[in-house]
């Protein structure tokens, strides 16, 4: 039997609907999602088997303008990713019409099959939809462009036969039981962050950074150690809340996730520390996993 297997790596600006589109593709939580930009700085790896093919997808960061030492990082995430991509799905949302000529150039120049996704019709109608196709097939000429909703799980399947019709013929890359590639503690920071995400206005949420130090899985119960780094000491305050009422509420709200994640009892050990200017620190951010 013929085997086709490779890299999907979806680009797009922040909130267009990248981990929604992945989630519904691997039918699992596997990244986190919040009306927040940026929220997803790492890559992350979903595989999708089936009997003769295997999808393996990455959620790339957005695609940003680098105006800080992190953001710099960010875009080399996408280099990488034209790099090693058999397909790259290229995510636009309804009624989005700014794009980067150059990252479209890049994309264009690789000669790797783009698939053009226009996501979120379901706020749309249908004439709106159908001038889109046409502003992006210009862009993109010769390439696939589909209309869908990552939400409602609408065109998900023509996705998915689309993206199998381009891959090449290989061998599976990874066994094919495993949803993925990443450690568990990846999924626990970001479950971690989700929650501050959730909680805290703006500057908050994008100053922390979570590393899990410790896990230690026993029959009955895993016992989980992070720490939230933050860049100052008033950030530091926040977190904890008055009579550290914030940071219990983060803890409680972690645990249960990570418990369903995991599917064992947790216990979770929150640590706030403040490391002084992580974002501009190359040593900080290799610390944090950002190296490439
Ligand atoms: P990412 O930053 O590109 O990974 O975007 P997310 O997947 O985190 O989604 C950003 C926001 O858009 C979330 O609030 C999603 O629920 C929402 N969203 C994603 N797909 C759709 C869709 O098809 N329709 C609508 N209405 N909202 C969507
Ligand atoms: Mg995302």
């Amino acid at each position: 039997m013929e085997h086709k297997a490779g890299f999907v790596n979806i680009l797009g600006n922040p909130n267009v609907g990248k981990s929604t589109l992945m989630n519904a593709l691997t039918g699992e939580k596997l990244s986190i999602i919040t009306s927040k930009a940026q929220t997803t700085r790492h890559r992350i790896l979903g595989i999708v088997n089936g009997e003769d093919f295997q999808i393996i997808y990455s959620d790339l960061p957005g695609i940003l303008k680098p105006n800080y030492k992190l953001q710099e990082k960010m875009m080399g995430f996408i280099d990488m990713a034209l790099k090693d991509a058999d397909v790259v799905i290229y995510m636009v949302e309804a009624g989005e019409k700014k794009y980067n000529e150059t990252i479209v150039n890049q994309i264009l120049a690789t000669k790797v099959p783009v698939i053009l996704i226009i996501n979120k019709i379901d706020l749309s109608d249908q004439p709106k939809v159908e001038e889109q196709m046409k502003y992006w097939q210009a862009i993109f000429p010769g390439h696939p462009v589909i209309p869908l909703s990552a939400l409602r799980n609408f065109n998900i399947q023509k996705v998915l036969e689309q993206v199998i019709d381009f891959l090449p013929d290989s061998p599976a890359y990874y066994p094919k039981g495993e949803l993925t590639d990443q450690p568990m503690p990846f999924f626990i920071s970001e479950i971690i962050r989700e929650k501050i995400l959730l909680n805290f206005k703006q500057e908050i949420p994008y100053s922390v950074e979570i590393v899990v130090d410790s896990y230690k899985e026993s029959e009955k119960i895993i016992k989980i150690a992070a720490y939230i780094f933050v860049a100052r000491e008033s950030q530091k305050m926040i977190i904890l809340g008055q009579g550290g009422k914030a940071i219990k509420r983060i803890g409680i709200d972690s645990r249960k996730d990570i418990e369903e994640f995991v599917g064992k009892q947790v216990f979770l050990d929150l640590t706030v520390k403040v490391s002084k200017d992580w974002r501009n620190n190359d040593r900080q951010l290799k610390r944090f996993g950002y190296e490439i």
